[in-house]
C-alpha cells in the first residue's frame, strides 16, 4: 500500500482545479452580462422606444419592485444577443430580479460561487413572490458556510424548490388555492416532432385528465382482447393516436363486439354495452363508418424539396424517410394541393391579402415570422405590408411578409424598419441602428451600427 502524503502544495493545480476556475470565471462573466443589460435598460428608459406621439406600452418584466420597461425592449435586446423574443424577455426579467430583488444571490454570482443557471431558476420561481418573500429567499439561499459557499451551491435544486415552497406557504397560506386557479388558467397541450416520434406535453383539468386516462386504458384493453401483445406503454401511445381516428376506433369496438358474440354471448353480452354508447356505433356500425369516411377527415401536408440536399421534408415534422411517408399516407385521406411556387409574384388589388398570397408568404422563410431570431410559426402570423399600403405599397408577394403579432406591433409602433432587397430576403434595422439579414429561417447580424436611424433623425429635428 502506498503511504499517503499530505502536502500543502496548493500551487500545483490539476485539470479539475483549472476547470473549476474556468467555471467561476463563467459565473462572473454572466454577472457582468446582467449588469450591462440592466444598465442598458436604465439608459433606454429615458428615451421612448416607441414612435414619437405613438403608443408606448410599459410593462414589468421582473417581479414586484423592479422598474417597468418598454414592451418593445425585448425586440432590441433579443436579436442583439441572438435570442428569440421570449428568450430576450426572460433574460431581462432575470437580470432585473437579480438586481432589485435577489441582491445577495447576485453578489454570489459576482464572486463566482454559484452557477448562473441556478440563480436564474430561483429568479423565475420567485417572480410572483412579494418583495418580502423574495428577500427571505435571497437571505436563506445566499447564507454561506465556513468556506464562503452559499447554500444554493451546496444543495440540489429539489431542496431549493422545497425552501421556496416553504417561504411561499408560510407567508401566504391561501397561496396553494391561488396557484391551482392559476394552473387551471394556464392549461395547454403541445406536440412537437423529435427524432422519429412526436412528443407531447401538457396539462388538462383534473376531470379531463381522469377521463382521458380511463379512455386510454379502455382502448388498451380492447387491443389486448384482440391479441395485441405489445407493451402497455406502447399500447397507451397507440390508443392516444386512435382517438384522432374515429374510423379506427369504430373498427376496434366493432371487432371486439363481434369477437365477444362469437365467443359465446351469455355473460359477455353485458360487456358489449360498454361499447354500445360509442358515438355512431348504435344500430349499424358499418353504415356509421361509411358515413364518417365520406364526411372525410383530411390531412393537408406541405412537402418541401430541398434542392441543395436533395431531401424531402414535411412542414413542422422535418426530414422524412420513405417508410415514414408511407405510414403517414396510409393513415389519412390525402389532399394534394397545387404547388405554390415561392418565386412567383402573387398580386391583389385591395388592402387585404388573399388566402393564396398569405399561404405563399407563410411558406417562405422556413415558415417562421421574418423578424430577426423569431421562431413563431408564419402560418398563424399577421400579413404585413413592408411599405405601408397607405403610402402606395402594393399587396403582393414582394411587398408582403408574415409577422407574429408581437413583432407586427413592434414594426407598427416603433422605428424598426424592414426592406426586401430580393425574394426571400429581409433586411431589418432596429431603432438603435443594429442591422440583421433574415433569409431561409436564419438570422445574420451585420457588423457595425447604422448611425442615422429614424430615431436619431427625429432627435435631431426636435433639437
Ligand atoms: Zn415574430
Amino acid at each position: 500500500m502506498r503511504a499517503a502524503t499530505l502536502t500543502d502544495n496548493t500551487g500545483s493545480k490539476d485539470g479539475l482545479d483549472i476547470a473549476l476556475d474556468a467555471r467561476r470565471r463563467i459565473a462572473k462573466s454572466e454577472a457582468a452580462q446582467y449588469d450591462a443589460l440592466t444598465a442598458y435598460l436604465g439608459q433606454v428608459a429615458e428615451e421612448s422606444l416607441a414612435r414619437a406621439g405613438g403608443v408606448n406600452e410599459w410593462t414589468r418584466y421582473g417581479g414586484s419592485g423592479t422598474p417597468s420597461v418598454s414592451e418593445y425592449a425585448a425586440c432590441e435586446v433579443g436579436p442583439a444577443l441572438g435570442l428569440s423574443a421570449s428568450g430576450g424577455r426572460d433574460l431581462i426579467a432575470d437580470a432585473l430580479d437579480l438586481t432589485y430583488r435577489l441582491p445577495q444571490l447576485f453578489a454570489c454570482l459576482h464572486e463566482g460561487s454559484v452557477d448562473a443557471w441556478r440563480i436564474r431558476k430561483v429568479a423565475r420561481k420567485t417572480r410572483r413572490f412579494t418583495i418580502a418573500q423574495a428577500a427571505d429567499a435571497d437571505r436563506r439561499l445566499a447564507a454561506a458556510n465556513v468556506d464562503g459557499t452559499p447554500l444554493i451551491a451546496r444543495v440540489g435544486m429539489a431542496r431549493v424548490n422545497q425552501i421556496l415552497d416553504q417561504i411561499r406557504i408560510t407567508e401566504d397560506p391561501d397561496d396553494p388555492e391561488h396557484r391551482r386557479n392559476e394552473n387551471r388558467n394556464r392549461r395547454s397541450v403541445s406536440i412537437w416532432p423529435d427524432d422519429g416520434v412526436a412528443r407531447i406535453a401538457g396539462t388538462l383539468s383534473l376531470d379531463d385528465g381522469k377521463r382521458l386516462d380511463q379512455r386510454l386504458d379502455q382502448i388498451v384493453e380492447s387491443l389486448r382482447f384482440l391479441g395485441d401483445n405489445r407493451a402497455y406503454d406502447i399500447l397507451r401511445s397507440v390508443a392516444l393516436g386512435m382517438l384522432d381516428e374515429p374510423d379506427s376506433l369504430d373498427d376496434l369496438y366493432h371487432q371486439v363486439a363481434v369477437a365477444r358474440c362469437g365467443s359465446g354471448g351469455g355473460a359477455d353480452a353485458g360487456a358489449d354495452d360498454s361499447y354500445a354508447d360509442q358515438p355512431g356505433d348504435g344500430g349499424s356500425p358499418e353504415r356509421a363508418r361509411r358515413a364518417r369516411r365520406s364526411g372525410s377527415r383530411q390531412t393537408v401536408l406541405y412537402v418541401h424539396f430541398d434542392r441543395c440536399w436533395g431531401t424531402w421534408s414535411i412542414e413542422d415534422v422535418g426530414a422524412i424517410t420513405r417508410s415514414e411517408a408511407a405510414e403517414i399516407l396510409g393513415h389519412s385521406h390525402v389532399t394534394v394541393k397545387p404547388v405554390i411556387d415561392l418565386e412567383t409574384t402573387i398580386s391583389a388589388t385591395g388592402y387585404v391579402a388573399p388566402p393564396r398570397l398569405k399561404e405563399q408568404l407563410g411558406l417562405m422563410n422556413a415558415s417562421i415570422c421574418t423578424f430577426p431570431h423569431c421562431t413563431r410559426p408564419a402560418r398563424v402570423a399577421d400579413y404585413d405590408h413592408i411599405l405601408n399600403h397607405a403610402d402606395g405599397g402594393p399587396t403582393d408577394s414582394r411587398n408582403g411578409h408574415r409577422l407574429c403579432r408581437y413583432h407586427h406591433r413592434a414594426k407598427t409602433f416603433t422605428t424598426w424598419q424592414v426592406s426586401n432587397p430580393g425574394p426571400g430576403i429581409w433586411l431589418w434595422q432596429s431603432p438603435a441602428g443594429r442591422t440583421y439579414l433574415v433569409t431561409g429561417g436564419t438570422t445574420t447580424r451585420l457588423p457595425g451600427r447604422v448611425t442615422n436611424t429614424v430615431q436619431d433623425k427625429r432627435k435631431q429635428s426636435v433639437a
